[in-house]
C-alpha cells in the first residue's frame, strides 16, 4: 500500500538517530530502551500492550484473592454469604486467559498498525508531562463511562442480554478476576468504550502519545477489577468522591440485574433515572441504621431486602430473555 501511513520497518537505531538521549529521564530511557531491545516498534508496542493488560489485571486481582482467604476482611464483603469457591475462580481464571490469548491479544497486536494510522505516537520521546495525562485520561474516563452506560443498556435488550451479556451475569456476587468474565462480543463492544476516546482526542487534536492511553488503560483495568471486586471498603473511593461507582454500585447490578449500568461515575444512572431501585435499597438500609438496631439485626435486616431485590430481580431478567427481536414477549408476539 504505497499511500499507507503506517511506518514501514526501520531499525528501532534509526528511528532514535536524532535523539538526545542525556535529555531523558529514567524512565524514558527504559523506554528507549525496551523500542531498541525489540527492534520492532510494533511488535514492541503489541507486547508493551499486552504485558500491561495481563500484569495490571492479574496484579489486581491478587489483593483481592488474598483477603478472600482472610476473615478479618469479610466484614466489607458486600455480599458476604454468597463468596465465591475457589473451583468458580479457577474455573472463571481458565475462562479469562483464554479470552485474553484468542480475542484480546491478537487484537492487542493490532494495535499499533491502528494507532499509526489515527497518528497515535509510539515510540517517540520525551514521554508527555502528567500535566498533559491527566486531564485526558479523565476525559477519556467521561467519554467511556457514557459509551459504557449506552452499551450496557444495549446489552440487556432481550435478544443482545440472552446471547451475548447473560454470560457476564453468571455470578449474582462478582469477584474482581470476573470484570472480563464476557462473551467475547461484549469484549469487543465495551472495549470499543476504551480506545474510542484516545482515538477520537488523537483524531479531533492530531496529538496523542500511547503512554497516555497506557495510564488510562491502567486506570480503566483497576476501575473495572474494583467494580466487580465485592468489597466495599472505608477507605474506598466513593467514600471521598460521592458521584464515583465502585463496587457499591455495580455490585447492585449484579444482584439485583436492574439499575446501575454506568462504570466509573453514578451520573448517568441518576440523571436518566436508571438507579431508581438501587437508591430505594439504599434509603431503605439508611433508615434501618437510624433505628438503633443492633449489628445482628442490621445484618439480617440487610440479607432480607437483598433477597428481595434479588427475586425481583431473577424476575426481570427472566422477562428480559422472553423477549425477541420484535421487543414483545414470545407469547404475545406469538398472537
Ligand atoms: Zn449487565
Ligand atoms: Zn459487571
Amino acid at each position: 500500500m504505497s499511500n499507507s501511513t503506517a511506518t514501514p520497518y526501520v531499525s528501532a537505531a534509526m528511528l532514535y538517530a536524532n535523539t538526545d538521549f542525556t535529555k531523558l529521564t529514567w524512565f524514558e530511557l527504559q523506554w528507549v530502551g525496551f523500542y531498541l531491545w525489540i527492534d520492532n516498534p510494533s511488535v514492541a508496542t503489541g507486547l508493551m500492550s499486552f504485558l500491561l493488560h495481563e500484569l495490571v489485571y492479574f496484579g489486581r486481582c491478587i489483593p483481592f484473592l488474598i483477603m478472600d482467604e482472610i476473615p478479618y476482611f469479610h466484614k466489607w464483603k458486600l455480599q458476604p454469604d454468597k463468596a465465591p469457591t475457589r473451583q468458580e475462580k479457577w474455573e472463571c481464571t481458565k475462562h479469562v486467559l483464554f479470552s485474553h490469548f484468542t480475542i484480546e491479544g491478537p487484537a492487542i497486536w493490532l494495535f499499533h498498525p491502528t494507532a499509526e494510522m489515527v497518528g497515535l505516537t509510539t515510540w517517540q520521546v520525551p514521554l508527555p508531562s502528567w500535566s498533559t495525562v491527566l486531564p485526558q485520561v479523565f476525559l477519556f474516563m467521561v467519554f467511556e463511562d457514557m459509551f459504557h452506560y449506552c452499551a450496557h443498556r444495549f446489552l440487556h435488550w432481550g435478544p443482545m442480554y440472552k446471547n451475548v451479556h447473560k454470560i457476564h451475569h453468571k455470578y449474582s456476587a462478582p469477584f474482581g478476576l470476573a470484570a472480563e468474565y464476557a462473551h467475547p462480543a461484549e469484549v469487543f463492544i465495551l472495549g470499543l468504550g476504551t480506545i474510542a476516546g484516545p482515538f477520537l482526542y488523537c483524531a479531533i487534536t492530531g496529538e496523542l502519545h500511547i503512554f497516555s492511553m497506557y495510564v488510562w488503560i491502567f486506570c480503566r483495568l483497576l476501575q473495572a477489577i474494583d467494580s466487580h471486586s465485592g468489597y466495599d471498603f472505608p477507605w474506598s473511593l466513593r467514600h471521598f468522591v460521592p458521584f464515583w461507582s465502585g463496587a457499591e454500585h455495580h455490585d447492585f447490578h449484579h444482584m439485583a440485574f436492574v439499575n446501575n449500568f454506568s462504570t466509573s461515575f453514578r451520573w448517568c444512572d441518576y440523571l436518566l433515572g436508571t438507579d431508581d431501585k438501587y437508591r430505594e435499597y439504599r434509603a431503605k438500609i439508611d433508615a434501618a441504621k437510624k433505628t438503633g438496631m443492633t449489628r445482628s439485626q442490621l445484618a439480617e435486616y440487610e440479607k432480607k431486602i437483598a433477597e428481595e431485590a434479588e427475586k425481583e430481580g431473577a424476575r426481570a431478567e427472566k422477562e428480559v430473555e422472553e423477549y425477541t427481536f420484535s421487543g414483545k414477549p414470545k407469547a404475545v408476539a406469538a398472537q
